[in-house]
């Protein structure tokens, strides 16, 4: 079974750029706060793993919402990077998101390099950052030293931009540096019509399940963790902290790292799961693969769906309540011929524009949902 894997993976490498031989789980907590907390994290994550591999991130340059919450540690936290990695012998990872972010952490040795969110929505800075690590590269070369970067985790911009996380892939491709793409979601939520289009138009390229920053929950990560199977993602980055309740940044979102057991996949299974996946990913187009990707795509739509009704709902109860402090009735005849009249004008436009819905259609669910807000407002 073991020598059958080996060949489908020999076979897949000649199409696919940058194979990886099991999938890779990117562990640690959102920002190193202290050698301490690094420290522990990374111990217990190594004890929760066992013979799993993983590569243990932490933040030092926290790109934060409000200039009055802690921005990370900063450079003197990358010697507890190194730390790790010298006593537990694991690969390590940090953010970057200037030039003087990329000098210092490959001055320090870090492993892998993950560009952020919110620089990826920035092609100008994505691109300053990919001149700034060839640099490094070539200077390295000239100089004999060996290049130790292993890889440039690209997480997908904060906006749904398939073209623009694409963009950047490219931009980042030409470091000579693998390049690994992250799906994190756009506001706290999936984004998995844009992974769609990523993953179809670069199946070469590995991409990775962001759970933490795609959910903001720490209870929503196991059933996330289980699109990695469905959609034969790559593997995972995931935050974990030894105590999530004291974290300092993105504190509900953070697992503890005995909590891992609850995903973890056995050492020995990997080699025939990860078969299973180029399999199935070299079938990408025919195979049930493609119709898991759609059934996500559609959870996702009807959960938006869903939501949308509710906060409507929600406007709807405020207008009952007005309407009764003004002594107003719940119905006004000419408000709703004038939304039937714009019903109408919308039918038309979504045939305009390729995306025929029956004027019926709309109507009945027009009607539903106009009676359950009548509903709301008595
Ligand atoms: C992070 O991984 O800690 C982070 C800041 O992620 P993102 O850029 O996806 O918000
Ligand atoms: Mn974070």
């Amino acid at each position: 079974m073991i020598d059958d894997c080996k060949k489908i993976v020999q076979l897949f490498t000649v199409n696919r750029k940058y194979i990886i031989d099991q999938r890779l789980y990117i562990l640690g907590p959102c920002a190193a706060e202290s050698r301490e907390q690094v420290l522990e994290t990374a111990r217990r994550i190594q004890a929760a793993c066992g013979e799993m591999p993983f590569i243990f991130r932490a933040g030092v340059w926290k790109p934060r919402t409000s200039p009055y919450t802690f921005q990370g540690a900063g450079i003197e936290a990358l010697s507890w990077l190194q730390e790790v990695k010298t006593q537990f012998g694991v690969p390590v990872a940090t953010e970057v998101a200037t030039r003087e972010h990329v000098e210092a952490a490959l001055q320090a040795g870090i492993d892998y390099l993950w560009i952020g969110a919110r620089s990826s929505a920035t092609p100008i800075v994505v691109q300053t950052l990919a001149d700034s690590i060839a640099e490094q590269q070539r200077n390295n070369s000239k100089l004999n030293i060996p290049n130790t970067l292993k890889g440039i985790l690209i997480k997908n911009p904060v906006n749904a931009d398939a073209a623009l996380w694409i963009g950047n892939i490219e931009r980042l491709e030409k470091t000579g540096v693998p390049v690994i793409a992250v799906h994190r979601g756009c506001n706290h939520r999936p984004c998995w019509s844009m992974a769609h289009t990523v993953r179809n138009a670069r199946p070469d390229i590995p991409m990775l399940l962001d759970p933490s920053h795609m959910s903001g929950k720490a209870a929503k990560v196991p059933e996330l963790m289980e699109k990695i199977e469905t959609l034969a993602l790559d593997g995972a980055m995931v935050e974990v902290h030894c105590c999530p309740e004291q974290a300092l940044s993105d504190q509900k979102q953070q697992i503890t790292p005995e909590k891992i057991s609850d995903f973890r996949v056995q050492n020995s299974e990997f080699f025939s799961r990860f078969a299973r996946t180029i399999i199935r990913r070299a079938n990408f187009q025919s195979s049930e693969l493609e119709l898991n990707w759609l059934r996500a795509e559609i959870d996702e739509l009807d959960e938006e769906l869903w939501d949308t009704i509710a906060a409507r709902m929600d406007v709807s109860k405020r207008i009952g309540e007005w309407k009764k402090e003004h002594g107003i009735a719940p119905l006004q005849p000419e408000r709703y011929q004038q939304i039937v009249k714009e019903l109408k004008i919308k039918n038309e436009k979504l045939r305009m524009n390729g995306l025929p819905l029956s004027e019926q259609f709309m109507l009945n669910i027009w009607e539903m949902i106009h009676e359950e807000s009548l509903r709301q407002q008595s």
